[in-house]
């Protein structure tokens, strides 16, 4: 039988009418981007992210820096952004140029407007089991898990992937959801033999259809994170041939990657929500 397609598209889609309703009854709130140098994908997932917010009622500020910018400037314009009260969210779009230190704008960022929830503070609140600001595509990954009641408790999860955006938080909240977790990376022997044990299963490797269908487990749960741009198009690091084994499957588009601009505008809410508090 073929696999249940989790929809993220509409998922992302109620999630984004409740954040409106939740901005109406905050009566505003602003999100901050910061975008530095030319790049072009970068420009499209700012662009993306301002669709997003307007659509759902967000003030947004949009503040565009020249590639050459040093970093001192590059803090002191996170600063102000910090110190600014009409600011709820704010994110600094990675990669940034070569020659800034990404982890030290990290740090300089508001933790309690930090809406990436790439802050340490904010990544140990999280490996605390208190999590507070998660990063988006995480809480994406767990949103549709809900979503289609995939039983987590005692479940065996394997995340192939280990990143501080997406592998990381994806297993810290399923080990918090009380799965047996293991993180697969590039160094590991025999993938297949932790994949073949997954109830669930979580890609995100970033490898077009690394994992075919004979790598997962009859019945299983499968979240594919991963996005290639390819000669056909946009595809996941899972085989769609998956769909003959899994239970649950999530579409590359149309799964994950709606639900991480959604779970990034609830972000900013809960931005909003700290700050008041
Ligand atoms: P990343 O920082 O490059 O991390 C990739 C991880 O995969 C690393 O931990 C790496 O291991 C591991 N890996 C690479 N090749 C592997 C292999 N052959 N076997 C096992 N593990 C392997 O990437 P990322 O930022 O986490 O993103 C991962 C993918 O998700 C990308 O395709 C990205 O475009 C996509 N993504 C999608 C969304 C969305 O909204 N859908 C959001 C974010 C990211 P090492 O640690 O050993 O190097």
């Amino acid at each position: 039988m073929a696999a249940t397609m989790m929809d993220g598209r509409a998922l992302a889609e109620r999630i984004r009418s409740e954040v409106a309703e939740e901005v109406r009854a905050l009566g505003g709130v602003t999100l901050a981007t910061v975008l530095v140098g030319d790049d072009v994908a970068s420009d499209i997932y700012i662009r993306r992210k301002h669709e997003a917010a307007e659509a759902a009622g967000f003030r947004a500020r949009d503040l565009r820096l020249p590639a050459a910018i040093s970093e001192a400037e590059l803090l002191e314009r996170v600063a102000v952004l910090n110190a600014d009260p009409d600011v709820d969210a704010l994110l600094v779009q990675l990669p940034l140029p070569d020659g800034i230190d990404e982890a030290r704008v990290i740090r300089a960022v508001e933790p309690k407007k930090d809406v990436d929830g790439f802050h340490p503070l904010n990544a140990g609140e999280l490996l605390l089991g208190r999590p507070r600001l998660v990063p988006a595509t995480a809480r994406g990954v767990l949103a549709l898990l809900y979503e289609y009641r995939i039983e987590l408790d005692g479940a065996r999860a394997v995340v192939v992937g280990r990143s501080a955006i997406v592998g990381k938080p994806v297993a810290q909240l399923l080990e918090q959801a009380n799965a047996t977790v293991t993180i697969g990376h590039s160094h590991t022997r025999d993938l297949d033999r932790h994949t073949l044990d997954a109830d669930v299963l979580v890609v995100a490797a970033g490898r077009a259809g690394m994992v075919s269908p004979d790598m997962i487990k009859a019945g299983a749960t499968v979240i594919d994170v991963g996005i290639s741009r390819t000669d056909a198009g946009l595809v996941g690091d899972v085989d769609p041939g998956a769909a003959v084994v899994a239970s649950h499957l999530t579409p590359v588009p149309g799964g994950v990657g709606p639900m991480t601009i959604a779970c990034l505008l609830q972000n900013a809410v809960v931005c909003a929500r700290l700050r008041r508090d």
